[in-house]
């Protein structure tokens, strides 16, 4: 296994700044994914769980809306009773309660059979249209899908709302790149190289050895899985270059923390380039190494260094005043995680079971081949895995077939 990094992670890294945890981009793993429950030691990692509540900040005050069952107490009274018709109507409500709890129970392989559409019309057919769409869904699925246009798979959005409402999104205690870690940990001593760069995997025909050009030197293989980001793989492999979507997360240190609780603040009236933020150490504790708070906060596309531009900085921090309603001149950034290729779209139709395994000894893994998310990269992998075994004519262990975010058998 060859890494052009330092360590192992790829998109699913940790800085530790000053003791503070900051992921390269805020991002959090559903112990319900079907695929991290088999492949990863969850227990090991010391999942620490968000609120299943997001607190919607507006002009009008701060509106709570969550899964009782999950509410920290501090939000469950006003959950409860004092916000049922703050953000959206009743009407609107309903029909989200009913697509969220399909999408919750329905079979994984009905909601993928069923014909695909961009969310945005299926929003709109399904009657979620007016102020909960607007001061909630929009802003919530924004920081989930990297996009804010209504264009990625209904599919898909239906099975992350299935992953979130079956578990609870969590960060391992170590920070998001435990789980690479814990994956490298359990290889082979001497199977993980980093700091070498793959040029080029070679063009054999018929079976011969591949010549992989690596910035260590030439290695000959049998087999050769290219698990890079979509866009490399694309170079590597002639599949077609998947368009990509851009995040920045801000990371901002502030001696007390700005709420009590560490549930996710969306901003319901759309003021700036914020799609959501949250005080993490609250949520997580070893975030912090003291009683400081470490503010996660994400915004679509990459920054501007000009501070009267709207995605400038200055422009988030302003905006994160009027979501917490505190002053914020004086919070440190600790740092900016801006991401190019932060998501692959998931335009529909959604397949989760693209081809892994291209022919003449090359095979590909990695989000592109199955979903966006965590579930869906280790399946890639575990599918390109089987394709290699059986290529080079060994027994696959026989495992329960679960595939993609769903869950699937096949
Ligand atoms: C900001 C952000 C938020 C996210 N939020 C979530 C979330 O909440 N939940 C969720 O489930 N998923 C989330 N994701 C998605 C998830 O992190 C990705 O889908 C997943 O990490 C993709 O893994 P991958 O292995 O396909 O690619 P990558 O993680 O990009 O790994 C590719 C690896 O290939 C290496 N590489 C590339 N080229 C070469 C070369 N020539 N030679 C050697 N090595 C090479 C890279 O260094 C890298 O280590 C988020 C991602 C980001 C960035």
């Amino acid at each position: 296994m060859l890494e052009q990094a330092d360590a192992v992670g790829g998109r699913v890294r940790t800085d530790v700044i000053d003791g503070f945890r900051c992921d390269r981009g805020f991002q959090l793993i559903s112990p319900a994914y079907p695929e991290a429950r088999r492949a990863l030691d969850l227990p090991a990692l010391r999942l620490q769980p968000l609120p299943g509540a997001v607190v919607v900040a507006s002009g009008s005050g701060p509106h709570v809306l969550g899964d009782p069952r999950r509410t920290p107490a501090g939000l469950l009274g006003r959950a409860l009773v004092g916000d049922l018709t703050a953000v959206g109507g009743l009407r609107e409500k309903a029909a989200f309660g009913r697509w969220a709890l399909h999408s919750a129970v329905r079979n994984p392989a009905g909601l993928l059979a069923a014909p695909d559409e961009p969310w945005g019309e299926a929003f709109d057919r399904l009657g979620l249209d007016a102020g909960l769409r607007h001061a909630v869904l929009e802003p919530f699925l924004a920081g989930v899908l990297a996009e804010s246009d209504g264009s990625t798979s209904r599919r898909f959005v239906e099975l992350l709302i299935r992953s979130f409402v079956r578990g609870r999104p969590s960060v391992p205690a170590g920070g998001m790149q435990a789980i690479g870690d814990q994956l490298a940990a359990a290889l082979p001593a001497g199977s993980v190289r980093c700091d070498v760069r793959v040029d080029d995997v070679g063009s054999p025909a018929g079976g011969a050895i591949r010549q992989v050009r690596t910035t260590a030197g030439v290695i000959g293989a049998r087999a050769v899985v290219v698990a890079t980001d979509p866009t490399s793989a694309a170079a590597f492999t002639g599949l077609p270059v998947p368009r990509v979507r851009p995040l920045t997360t801000f990371w901002h240190v502030s001696a007390e923390p700005p709420a009590t609780h560490g549930a996710l603040h969306l901003d319901g009236d759309h003021r700036g380039p914020v799609v959501n933020t949250v005080v993490l150490s609250n949520a997580a504790p070893s975030y912090s190494p003291d009683r400081r708070a470490l503010i996660a906060t994400t915004m679509l596309g990459l920054p501007s260094g000009d501070p009267d531009d709207p995605r400038s900085e200055a422009a988030v921090r302003r905006q994160l005043a009027q979501i917490y309603g505190v002053e914020t001149s004086r919070w440190e950034l600790a740092a900016t995680h801006a991401i190019p290729h932060a998501l692959t779209a998931m335009d529909p139709p959604l397949d989760v079971h693209r081809p892994v395994a291209l022919g003449d000894g090359l095979f590909v893994a990695g989000d592109h081949r199955d979903s966006a998310s965590s579930q869906g990269v280790l399946v890639s992998g575990r599918r390109a895995a089987d394709a290699v075994l059986a290529h080079l004519g060994c027994a696959v262990p026989p495992r329960p077939a679960l595939d993609a975010l769903a869950g699937t058998r096949r």
